[in-house]
């Protein structure tokens, strides 16, 4: 007989829906330190409509996004919903997923009940008027990120996504590391190969902030795979030695220098001549690492207000900073006349369009990427793994948690 709710990984069988389901969720009274924002409750089991998907989710990947979600800061994104119609007190958040498909809405094609699958993080609307004329999705007015900006997300025995967010889950992965490496993947993917003629190109030195985080240890992969040569930044010797394994050409410990955040004020000729010290000591130390005297062709970002000045002084002529986060404040300085003289460019990138995911899915899939999944936890621990995250504490890599997988390493299971 069906039940009305099902204990996380006791299995209902293919295709029955249950009305509630457990999940982790955020209320705005409890916006604030992440291990307390996100608390386990019921709830009713999404609805699908229209070319939508059921999801019965596996694993769901730890991301940075839903740090922000937790503090109710730089947006409240309960409320934001709410301005836009949406009904629910409440947020499931969870931004990448594994999982089995559970049921499909009327309209959906190339999915079917059964199927394996990776969901990808954004959704638009298709029919939107600067789709049609033929915008990239990702840069559509219409564009949102699911388990963000979108409620029903990945921390949940069940979610509700767009058909064309599902993609095939590569066999060879466990579903923890299905689940860990789309949203990262696929934006530095996105990073690295969107923004022509500033895309990796053999022998390319490329700078990647934050090399042993979700986002860097992709890059550092993709630029390897691409035939470029990354050096990485870190805090530790621990994360240096990841990233020179995962194939960084070596890396820059960022607490040697302390030259970070705002820029001096112009006027004040002291602290300039200090801070140019600080960023050209800087500049050297990755010549020394490279092995010659090249600045790099790409500066992968998303440390953001902290790092952004070295970025634009040590970003060769002619080179690109490419910009995803904020990790450490959204005012940063760029001193115009080295962006103009020196012909360099400033480049805003977010999460990635369908091609982008299935590229990821295939570099991950033929083992040229791994997904680097340092942590797997259980479900309840989505708070206690984004507070690690935001006090920049938790391990290389990417973290995941299991949902109704029973045990780590599962790559599949009989229904
Ligand atoms: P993560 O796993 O926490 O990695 C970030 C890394 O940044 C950390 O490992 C840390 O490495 C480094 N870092 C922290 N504070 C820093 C500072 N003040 N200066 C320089 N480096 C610092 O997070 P992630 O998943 O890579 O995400 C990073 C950022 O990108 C987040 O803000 C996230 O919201 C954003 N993001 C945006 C998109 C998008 O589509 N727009 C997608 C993914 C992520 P060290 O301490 O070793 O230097």
């Amino acid at each position: 007989m069906k039940k009305s709710i099902y204990a996380v990984g006791e299995h209902p069988p293919l295709g029955v829906v249950p009305e509630r389901m457990h999940a982790s969720v955020i209320r705005r009274e409890r916006y604030g330190a992440p291990v307390h924002a996100f608390q386990m409750e019921e709830l009713p089991v999404p609805r699908i409509g229209h070319r939508q998907v059921l999801v019965y989710v596996m694993a769901a990947g730890i991301n940075y996004n839903n740090v922000w979600a937790a503090l109710g800061k730089p947006v409240d994104v309960i409320s934001a919903r709410q301005k836009r119609g949406a009904a629910e007190e409440y947020h499931i958040g969870g931004s990448e997923a594994s999982g089995i498909v559970w049921a499909v809405g009327q309209g959906v094609v190339d999915v079917a009940v059964g199927d394996r699958v990776v969901i990808s993080s954004c959704r638009w609307d298709e029919h939107a008027r600067d789709i049609r004329l033929g915008r990239d999705p990702m840069a559509s007015e219409s564009q949102s990120v699911w388990g963000y900006e979108e409620n029903f997300g990945s921390f949940a025995q069940f979610t509700c996504v767009e058909d064309y967010q599902v993609h095939r889950k590569p066999a060879n992965l466990s579903w923890e590391a299905a689940a860990a490496y789309m949203l990262t993947g696929a934006t530095a993917y996105r990073q690295l190969t969107h923004w022509a003629p500033h895309v990796v190109r053999p022998g390319d030195p490329v700078l990647i902030w934050g090399g042993a985080g979700g986002l860097g240890c992709m890059a550092i992969q993709i630029v390897s795979a691409m035939g470029g040569r990354p050096v990485a930044v870190v805090s530790d010797d621990d994360k240096a030695e990841y990233c020179r394994r995962l194939g960084a050409l070596g890396t820059i410990n960022r607490l040697d220098f302390n030259h970070w955040g705002r820029m001096p004020d112009l006027d004040d000729a002291a602290a300039m001549t200090e801070w140019t010290a600080g960023v050209r000591a800087f500049g050297k130390q990755f010549w020394q690492v490279l092995g010659e005297r090249r600045n790099p062709r790409i500066v992968f970002e998303h440390s953001g207000e902290s790092t952004i000045p070295t970025s634009m002084y040590v970003c060769d002529i002619d080179g690109m900073v490419v910009i995803c986060g904020g990790t450490s404040g959204y005012m940063a300085d760029v001193d115009l006349r080295f962006l103009w003289m020196r012909q360099k460019r400033l480049q805003g990138s977010h999460f990635a369009n369908t091609q982008e995911c299935a590229a990821i899915t295939e570099l991950v899939a033929r083992g040229l990427v791994d997904p680097c999944v340092s942590t797997t936890a259980p479900f309840a621990q989505v708070g206690q793994l984004h507070q690690m995250m935001y006090d920049n504490e938790h391990p290389p890599g990417n973290m995941a948690v299991l949902v109704n997988a029973n045990e780590p390493g599962m790559r599949d299971i009989a229904l």
